[in-house]
């Protein structure tokens, strides 16, 4: 059984890449992390807990890259660019076959956008990861929850609803052919964050959020936030690869409620369309003008035609009943 000190070292310490801000990682009291001179730090925690947020067989090269991903995701929504990330491990036991594969799922991750792992902490205890990240943005141009204003464009990346499609095939919701699952399956396990996108939207969009609980729900911080309304275009949502083959109820409902996907949602201004399509060339990604904001309170769906659809749909919440 290996010690927690050696776990540490032989999981979680690699050398600090030069291209890092990063004056000292793992291994002191606290590590030292040099943000480019006048940038704001951007923080996030996100806590992954097992039964939870995730299966207890998990799989454990994408839940380490899960964890990562969901912590990157929020850098995106908020336009910051990756510095670096602290990870807080409860672990029932210190095994090898896990350890490994978990940490290279976290660690490629974090490779490919250039964020060091710089410290943490490590305890015996029921599988539960806390992931705290720390990126940088130019004061001023941080995509927050309560700059939406009236006649933007509302705007998402990437497509909804496959994560939430796979959630359903595993628990039994739903009878789904194992292609369609194994389609919908990566969504679930490995999101992509958008921090490219994010990045290239700095001084272009408004308001953003990542969509982690469903676009609705989503949405609604925004516009809360923001003390506006919206129209959604139900029928101009983008579905995942998978879901887009299912009845056009689900199609709704998943896009709509699903949660789990780790998409921008963004509001810009109509003047800058084309800025937006140029920054979504830019970054690689995708994007879909799927509403407006509105004067009036209270966010309000529209089908193909204009005509208003009434759908009963919650976006989720841990601590809802039952
Ligand atoms: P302390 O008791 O001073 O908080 P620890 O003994 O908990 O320090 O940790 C030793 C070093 O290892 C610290 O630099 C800490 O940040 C780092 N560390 C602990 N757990 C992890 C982990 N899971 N991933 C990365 N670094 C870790
Ligand atoms: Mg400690």
């Amino acid at each position: 059984m290996l010690s927690e000190f050696d776990l540490i070292a032989q999981y979680f310490t690699r050398p600090v890449r030069e291209t890092a801000r990063v004056a000292l990682g793992v291994g002191d009291d606290c590590a030292l992390v040099s943000p480019a001179p006048g940038m704001q730090l951007a923080i996030s925690s996100d806590m992954l807990v097992e039964g939870r947020h995730f299966f207890p067989d998990a799989e454990p090269r994408s839940l380490g890259h899960k964890c990562l991903a969901v912590n990157l995701s929020d850098l995106a929504a908020m336009g910051a660019r990756p510095v670096a990330f602290t990870l807080a491990l409860a672990l029932p036991e210190a095994r090898a076959e896990w350890l490994a594969p978990f940490s290279e799922g976290m660690l490629a991750l974090a490779d490919l956008h250039n964020c060091e792992l710089v410290g943490g902490d490590t305890t015996k205890g029921p599988l539960n990861i806390c992931i705290t990240i720390f990126g940088e943005v130019p004061p001023g141009q941080a995509l927050r929850r309560d700059a939406a204003l009236r006649g933007d464009d509302i705007w998402i990346s990437g497509s909804l609803g496959d994560a939430r499609l796979a959630l359903a095939g595993y628990r039994d919701e739903l009878t789904l052919p194992q292609k369609t699952l194994a389609d919908a399956a990566p969504r679930m396990h490995a999101p992509t964050p958008r921090v490219a996108l994010g990045l290239a939207l700095r001084g272009i969009a408004c308001a953003a959020i990542d969509i982690s609980d469903g676009l609705i729900g989503d949405l609604g911080h925004i516009l809360a936030r923001s003390r506006v309304g919206a129209t959604l275009f139900a029928d101009e949502l983008p579905a995942g690869a998978a879901l887009a083959s299912q009845d056009r109820e689900l199609r709704r409902r998943f896009a709509l409620a699903g949660g789990d996907d780790y998409e921008l949602c963004f509001t810009a201004s109509a003047e800058r369309r084309d800025e937006v399509l140029a920054a979504a060339q830019l970054s690689g990604t995708p994007v879909t003008r799927v509403g407006r904001i509105d004067d009036a309170a209270g966010l309000r769906l529209v089908d193909a035609a204009g005509a208003p659809l009434d759908l009963q749909l919650a976006s989720f919440d841990h601590f809802a009943s039952p």
